[in-house]
């Protein structure tokens, strides 16, 4: 990945990204950084799952940074299966007692406001599949799959937005975990997968970040 020497954070989207509720480390947000801000031409980036909006601002910021791009966030905002109440990831702030769901699509937009992304970060809300099914022969530069972890759903995050990335572009997981001991083995078995594919080519894994390129 290379970055252009002067491709740095604003102060204001830093901030509004380590005050986001997430799961991303600061090394790690860094990267997807760094890689927007190298990335080419006017194509969108897509990530999915936008939770309350921390990588969508690194993302986007890198957007912002080159003046080129934007940042589309896929998320249904109703957590996901182990976010739900009485599971290990539940946050009851993130609950909307009106509509006795989660909700973190008013989180999300605070993160995007603070950060001064709201030109950069476009919440599309609703279920990956879908979204996607509507954008029929969209080009991406960059997919990061980062929403629900479930096998099945990790290979269709990829074998759906995969074939979006143009030459060049960066395909992206978050939660790649070599060592079982670390976390679940989805994202980490279709990352190995896609790396041992001919049009994939390995950039690194940053702390959990898996980053492929295409090819
Ligand atoms: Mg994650």
């Amino acid at each position: 990945m290379q970055t252009a020497a002067a491709a740095k954070m604003r102060d204001e989207a830093l901030r509004a990204a380590q005050e986001a509720k997430g799961f991303l480390s600061p090394s790690e947000g860094e990267r997807l950084f760094e890689l927007s801000a190298s990335a080419q031409g006017t194509l969108p980036m897509v990530e999915i799952g936008g939770y309350c909006g921390k990588s969508a601002v690194y993302l986007g910021d890198g957007c912002r940074w080159r003046g080129k791009g934007r940042v589309l966030s896929i998320d249904h905002h109703r957590g996901s299966a182990e976010q739900q109440p009485g599971e290990s990831y539940f946050d009851a702030e993130l609950f909307d007692v009106g509509a006795q769901a989660v909700d973190t699509l008013p989180a999300f937009r605070l993160t995007i406001r603070r950060a001064g992304l709201e030109d950069w970060v476009i919440p599309v809300v609703g279920e990956s599949a879908a979204v996607r099914q509507c954008l029929g022969d969209i080009r991406t530069a960059a997919v990061f799959i980062d929403g629900s972890h479930g096998a099945l759903d990790v290979v269709a995050d990829f074998g759906q937005w995969g074939p979006t990335i143009v030459p060049g572009g960066y395909l992206c997981f978050h939660d790649v975990y070599p060592n079982p001991k670390d976390g679940g083995q989805a994202p980490f078995g279709v990352f190995e997968h896609a790396r041992a594919l001919s049009e994939w080519d390995f950039v690194g894994l940053y702390g959990s970040l898996g980053v492929l390129q295409r090819r």
